[in-house]
């Protein structure tokens, strides 16, 4: 059991490339953090420097009370999992699990009850005497946790531990990493580019972007208030639809202007929040709406399209379109920056539709055009 604090983290490699910037946070004991972003972000490297494996440049880490920059990995009491497995070839899965163990010497009677334990927990007991060679993407990934929870770590740290699993076994195996979390009652922190993972899997999730940290929250603040352009377009799927626009008033209405001509006025609570400069349309402002917050309306209530494409998906129908009444919107280059809308029980939406796209008021998002910082924030 262990909290962690990270205080004012730099990483500059020595190719002079800053990974990291300026990472600040407190982690409580049993937490489970996801660290997310685009490849390139700088998310393993804070963890590897968590992990010791790469020296801190600048600022300090704390595991407890402890101030462990300089101490080695493995006086650190933390387990790591990779994305490779990083298991021995030519060793069974119980050596595998127990090689640390005996490493620090610990007696053949312990290790082999926690062996033992940990293979039932991870319902891998059956597999002990085969080699990884012998066993599944899967069953490989469940020895590898299996190694770091034999070590009864006080943190658990995992690099992209399912990448390499197909789409299926990987959202079984989110799961039962969940579960795990659960179970041990011990910190874990996650790093993976998979927003669909950090979300299902995180208690608070770090988003991070060109080595600095964007927004630290839990899965659903992530999602209803992004505090910038960037985190509110990496949060869901299809992304959050984005427009230059210009605001105004009219009476005690907002009034949104798009660059196509067209406006839409909407009563609501945003209109409150919105500092005064950007509803005299002195700034330039970027309008977000997520698909799944737009429904079909009559004209007046909505934004023009004209549909492109058309996605059934079964359980939900994933429209394209051009605002505006371009006839050329059905080209396929010009589908590219369409609006998108997620629709529920609707199969009767065709490519060459004219239809109006009407935003919930309860969900709008406004950006700062140039900062592209959350007015709303
Ligand atoms: P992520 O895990 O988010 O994909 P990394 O933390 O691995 O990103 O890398 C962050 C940045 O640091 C990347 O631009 C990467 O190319 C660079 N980088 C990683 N390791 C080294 C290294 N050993 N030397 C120089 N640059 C590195």
């Amino acid at each position: 059991m262990a909290s962690l604090k990270l205080s004012h983290i730099y990483k500059v490699y020595d190719n002079g490339h800053k990974a990291v910037n300026d990472f600040s946070m407190e982690i409580a004991d049993r937490e489970f953090i996801v660290f997310v972003g685009p490849s390139g972000c700088g998310k393993s490297t804070t963890l590897r420097m968590i992990a010791g494996l790469e020296s801190i440049t600048a600022g300090e880490l704390y595991i407890g009370d402890t101030l462990v920059n300089d101490m080695e990995p493995k006086d650190r009491d933390i387990a790591m999992v990779f994305q490779s497995y990083a298991l021995y070839p030519h060793m069974t899965v119980y050596e595998n699990m127990a090689f640390g163990l005996r490493n620090r010497r610990m007696a053949e009677g312990e290790i082999k009850e926690r062996v033992m334990k940990a293979a039932k927990m991870l319902d891998i007991e059956e597999y002990l005497d085969r080699k990884p060679k012998e066993m599944s993407g899967g069953q490989r990934q469940r020895v590898a946790l299996g190694r770091a929870l034999v070590r009864d770590p006080k943190v658990f740290l995992l690099d992209e531990p399912l990448s390499n699993l197909d789409a299926k076994l990987r959202a079984a195996m989110r799961t039962e990493i969940t579960a795990l979390h659960k179970s041990l009652k011990t910190t874990f922190i996650y790093v993976t580019h998979d927003q669909v993972e950090a979300m299902t899997m995180g208690t608070r999730i770090v988003v991070m972007k060109n080595g600095f940290v964007q927004q630290i929250d839990s899965p659903m603040n992530l999602y209803n208030h992004p505090k910038n352009r960037f985190v509110a377009g990496f949060i869901g799927t299809p992304q959050m639809n984005f427009f230059p626009v210009t605001l105004g008033r009219e009476g005690d209405k907002l009034k949104v202007s798009f660059e196509h001509g067209e406006s839409l006025v909407l009563s609501c609570e945003a209109l409150t929040r919105i500092p005064e400069a950007y509803l005299r349309g002195e700034k330039p402002v970027i309008f977000g709406i997520r698909p799944e917050h737009l429904s079909l309306g009559t004209e007046g209530e909505g934004l023009k399209i004209r549909v492109t494409t058309v996605e059934y998906l079964g359980n939900e129908t994933i429209v394209y379109g051009k605002p505006g009444d371009a006839p050329e919107a059905l080209t396929v280059k010009e589908q590219t920056g369409d609006l998108v809308v997620k629709l529920i029980d609707r199969t009767d939406v065709s490519p060459g539709d004219v239809l109006y796209a009407r935003p919930n008021p309860e969900k709008l998002h406004f950006f700062d055009g140039e900062t592209e910082d959350s007015l709303l924030a």
